[in-house]
C-alpha cells in the first residue's frame, strides 16, 4: 500500500472494527478512514498508577481510581429500573458501584470477597459516593505497575457506548492503528526551518495520544496545534493571491490635487496615527491593478467617515466616481451633510439618493451620474437599483456592512465590466484572532485607535428597582440642555411582548417627564419609515430632549448632545450590541454616561457581561470577552468558515501560535507563493495529499 492510502484506508479495515462498527464510528463521530482515527485526539489524559484511598473521595473529584474488596452484590429494582449494586471496601470506607446494564455480565465475572481496582467517574448520590459503570478488573499487586500514568480519555457517544465502543475501546482501536502505521505514513509538513524547536510530525501524533512524559505530550500539542494553524494560515494567504492574481481591478496609480489640496487645505484634524495607516493601506492596495475587496473595522468614533471620504478623492484623482452606501435613510443623510460640509470649497459634485429623492432630482442624478458631472453619490439601497448607471465607478465603500447582504453588494460589480473597488467598514469589533482565521483571505485593516481629547463613557450597572433616582440623574442632565436615549430591547421571538413592554415604557417614560416641560420621541421597528424619520429628525434638532426607541437607534445615528443613555433589561442584549448601542452617546464634548439597567434576577453570566460593560470602553476588548463567553461560533458579523474549525487549535487559547503561524505562513508565501523552492516541497505535498484525499469513504 502507498504510503497516501494507508490513511485514507477505510475505518472497517481496522483490526478489531468490521462492517457494524463501522458503521456507527461513521455516524457518531464521523470517523471514515484510518486518518479520521487518528485525528479523534484524547481531550485528556488520566493518570492510572493513582490509587486513592476510598474515605479521600470528594464531590470534585472526576475520575478515581480505588481498590478494595467486592461485598453485597446483589440485584435491586424491578423491570426497567432493575440495577445491580456492590460495595467495594478498602480500610478506610466503602463506595457503591452500580450497573444498570451488563447485569449477567456482572453476575458471571465478579465474585464477592475478592480484590478489585475500580476506575471511573464518581457521582454523589443522596451524599454517598458511587460509580455508574465502573471499569473494574481483578486486583494484582503487579497490576499497577503496568498502568501507564497518562493513558488517554476519548469521548465517545451514549449509542456507540452502547454497543461497547466506549472512550476506553476507542483508545484501544488507536492502539491498534499505531501498530498498522509507520512514520512513513505521517510524513513531515513543515519546512525544515520551522522544525529547529519542534517535534516532528509522526512522533508528535505517537505522543498526542500516548506520551511518555507529561513534558512529551506538551511539546506535541504544541507542535500539531502549529501545525493545524500554520496550514491554515497559508491556505487563507495562497486564496488571496490567487484572487489578486485573476481579479482585474482599476488601477489607481496616482494621488493628485482633490486629495492633496483637500488635505492640506480643508482637513478639520490631525489624522489619528491608525487612519494614517489605513488611508495608506487603500492607497497601495488599489495601485496595484487588482480588485480591492477590503474590509475595515474600526471601533464607534474611530473616524472611519473620514477614510471613506479620503479614499473617494483618490478615485477622482485617477478620474473615478465613488459612492457612499449607509444602511438607513438617516445615516445616509447624515453622511451626505459631513461630506458637503467637508468639502465645501472644493470642486466636487456630491448628491444624495435615497428612496425618498424626489423624481426631478433623481433624474438630475441619475443623468449627473451618467455623464460624470457627478462625482460622489451617498445613498441608501436605492443606488443599486438597476436604473442608477455610473460613467465609471471606481470605488465602493459600504458603511456599517452587516445590514447589507452579499446578493446586494454583487449588485455593485455589474454597474461596469471592471468591478469598483470596494471598501466595507464596519463598527462592529471582531477579535484580530477571529479575523485573522475567518478573514485572512480578504484585504483587511483595522483602527484601534480614537481621536484624542474624547472623554470616555462612564458606564454603571443598576438593578430595575432603582430606576426612580436614574430617572432623577436623567432629569439633572436634561436640565443641563443635554439630550438622552432610551433604549428597550426588541426580542425577536416574541416581538408583541416587547412591543407591549416598549409602549408601557413609553407611558412611564412620559410620566417621569411631563410635557410640555419635556418632549420625547420615539421610534421603533414597526413604524413606517418615514415616522420614524421624522420622530429621529426631531431629536436630532433638538426639539425632542428624549428619544425613547428599541435598537433602531444602534447604527450609526450620531447626535453629539446627547449625553445619557438607559438600556432597559440590558441583561437581554449581547456584549457588542450594547457596545454598538452605548456608541450613540460619547460624541461631543461633554462627559457621557450609560445606565445598563437589569432585573435583579438577571443570570450570573449576564451579570458578568453587565461589569465587562462597565470596566472598559474598548471595543476590542470586549469583542475578545465576547468571544471568550460565546465562542467563535456566534460572534456578530462573522461568517460561517471552515477555517475555524480546528481539532486541536483555539483562537482564544492559541493566540500566540496563531501569530507565529500568520507570520510564517505570509513570509512563506511572500518568498515564495507557487511553493516551488525545494524547501517548500514537503507542504506543496501536503496540501496537494488534502486535496486529493477529500472524502472518499464520505462518498462511499
Ligand atoms: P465612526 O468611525 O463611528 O463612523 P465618525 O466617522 O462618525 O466615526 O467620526 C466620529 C467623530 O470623530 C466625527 O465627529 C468626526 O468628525 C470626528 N473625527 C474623525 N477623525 C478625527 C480625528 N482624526 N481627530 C478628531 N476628530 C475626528
Ligand atoms: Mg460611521
Amino acid at each position: 500500500m502507498s504510503q497516501a492510502s494507508l490513511l485514507s484506508s477505510p475505518i472497517e479495515y481496522l483490526k478489531g472494527v468490521g462492517p457494524l462498527r463501522a458503521d456507527m464510528l461513521k455516524k457518531e463521530l464521523d470517523l471514515y478512514t484510518f486518518g479520521d482515527l487518528l485525528q479523534h485526539f484524547p481531550h485528556r489524559h488520566i493518570d492510572k498508577t493513582l490509587v486513592l484511598d476510598i474515605n479521600a473521595i470528594q464531590p470534585d473529584h472526576d475520575f478515581v481510581q480505588v481498590r478494595g474488596v467486592l461485598q453485597g452484590l446483589g440485584t435491586i429494582g424491578e423491570k426497567r429500573a432493575r440495577r445491580m449494586v456492590g460495595q467495594l471496601r478498602d480500610n478506610t470506607g466503602a463506595i457503591e458501584l452500580a450497573w444498570f446494564q451488563g447485569i449477567s455480565w456482572v453476575q458471571k465475572n465478579l465474585v464477592e470477597g475478592q480484590q478489585y481496582l475500580v476506575f471511573g467517574r464518581v457521582s454523589f448520590f443522596n451524599g454517598r459516593a458511587q460509580i455508574v459503570h465502573p471499569e473494574i478488573e481483578p486486583y494484582i499487586p503487579q497490576i499497577i505497575a503496568q498502568k501507564s500514568a497518562l493513558e488517554p480519555v476519548y469521548s465517545s457517544t451514549e449509542k456507540l457506548k452502547a454497543r461497547g465502543l466506549n472512550g476506553k475501546q476507542i483508545g484501544k482501536l488507536t492502539q491498534a492503528l499505531f501498530t498498522q502505521i509507520s512514520e512513513k505514513d505521517l510524513p513531515e509538513n513543515l519546512p525544515a526551518h520551522l522544525l529547529k524547536d519542534r517535534m516532528n510530525r509522526w512522533e508528535a501524533f505517537r505522543q498526542v495520544h500516548f506520551p511518555s512524559s507529561p513534558e512529551k505530550y506538551k511539546q506535541a500539542l504544541q507542535r500539531l496545534i502549529f501545525e493545524e494553524l500554520f496550514i491554515a494560515q497559508l491556505r487563507l494567504a495562497l486564496i488571496k493571491i490567487e484572487r489578486h492574481k485573476n481579479s482585474k481591478g482599476h488601477l489607481f496609480s496616482k494621488v493628485g490635487d482633490y486629495f492633496n489640496n483637500f488635505y492640506n487645505l480643508h482637513l478639520p484634524f490631525e489624522l489619528t496615527g491608525a487612519q494614517k495607516r489605513v488611508i495608506k493601506e487603500i492607497r497601495q492596495d488599489a495601485a496595484k491593478g487588482y480588485q480591492m475587496n477590503r474590509l475595515l473595522q474600526g471601533d464607534v468614533g474611530s473616524g472611519k467617515t473620514m477614510i471613506a471620504l479620503l479614499a473617494m478623492l483618490i478615485a477622482a484623482d485617477n478620474g473615478f466616481q465613488s459612492c457612499l452606501m449607509a444602511p438607513t435613510e438617516i445615516l445616509a443623510q447624515q453622511h451626505y451633510a459631513s461630506l458637503n460640509e467637508l468639502l465645501l470649497e472644493m470642486p466636487i459634485e456630491v448628491a444624495l439618493l435615497t428612496g425618498s429623492t424626489k423624481i426631478k432630482e433623481r433624474r438630475r442624478i441619475l443623468q449627473g451620474l451618467l455623464d460624470d458631472t457627478i462625482h460622489f453619490v451617498v445613498g441608501t439601497h436605492a443606488i443599486i437599483e438597476d436604473t442608477v448607471q455610473f460613467k465609471n465607478l471606481g470605488l465602493a465603500v459600504i458603511d456599517e456592512q452587516h445590514r447589507f447582504g452579499v446578493a446586494q453588494r454583487a449588485k455593485l460589480w455589474k454597474k461596469s465590466s471592471i468591478p469598483p473597488h470596494v471598501l466595507v467598514m464596519t463598527a462592529t469589533p471582531i477579535p484580530r484572532t477571529l479575523a485573522m482565521t475567518a478573514y485572512g483571505d480578504l484585504d483587511y485593516s483595522v483602527m484601534d485607535e480614537l481621536p484624542p481629547g474624547r472623554q470616555p463613557i462612564k458606564t454603571v450597572h443598576r438593578f430595575e428597582t432603582a430606576r426612580a433616582s436614574v430617572m432623577d440623574f436623567v432629569k439633572t442632565e436634561i436640565e443641563k440642555g443635554r439630550q438622552a436615549y432610551y433604549v428597550y430591547p426588541l426580542i425577536e421571538e416574541s416581538e408583541k411582548m416587547s412591543f407591549e413592554n416598549l409602549m408601557e415604557g413609553y407611558e412611564q417614560v412620559k410620566s417621569f417627564f411631563p410635557e410640555p416641560k419635556y418632549k420625547i420621541s420615539m421610534v421603533h421597528g414597526r413604524m413606517p419609515n418615514d415616522l420614524k424619520e421624522m420622530n429621529m429628525q426631531r431629536f436630532k434638532s433638538g426639539e425632542t430632549q428624549i428619544l425613547v426607541g428599541t435598537t433602531v437607534i444602534e447604527v450609526g445615528v450620531n447626535v453629539p448632545n446627547a449625553s445619557v443613555m438607559v438600556i432597559e433589561s440590558s441583561e437581554k442584549f449581547g456584549l457588542s450590541q450594547l457596545h454598538q448601542l452605548r456608541g450613540r452617546v460619547g460624541r461631543g464634548m461633554e462627559q457621557s454616561y450609560c445606565v445598563l439597567l437589569s432585573s435583579v434576577k438577571a443570570s450570573r453570566e449576564a451579570k458578568d457581561r453587565l461589569k465587562i460593560m462597565c470596566s472598559t470602553n474598548d471595543g476590542f476588548v470586549i469583542a475578545e470577552k465576547d468571544l471568550e463567553i460565546r465562542g467563535p461560533g456566534d460572534i456578530d458579523g462573522t461568517r460561517q468558515s471552515g477555517a475555524l474549525n480546528f481539532k486541536l487549535a483555539s483562537i482564544i487559547n492559541d493566540r500566540e501560535a496563531l501569530e507565529e503561524a500568520k507570520k510564517q505562513a505570509t513570509l512563506i508565501c511572500e518568498k515564495d507563493p507557487t511553493l516551488n523552492l525545494p524547501e517548500h516541497a514537503v507542504i506543496k505535498a501536503y496540501l496537494q495529499s488534502q486535496k486529493s484525499k477529500i472524502g472518499w469513504g464520505k462518498i462511499a
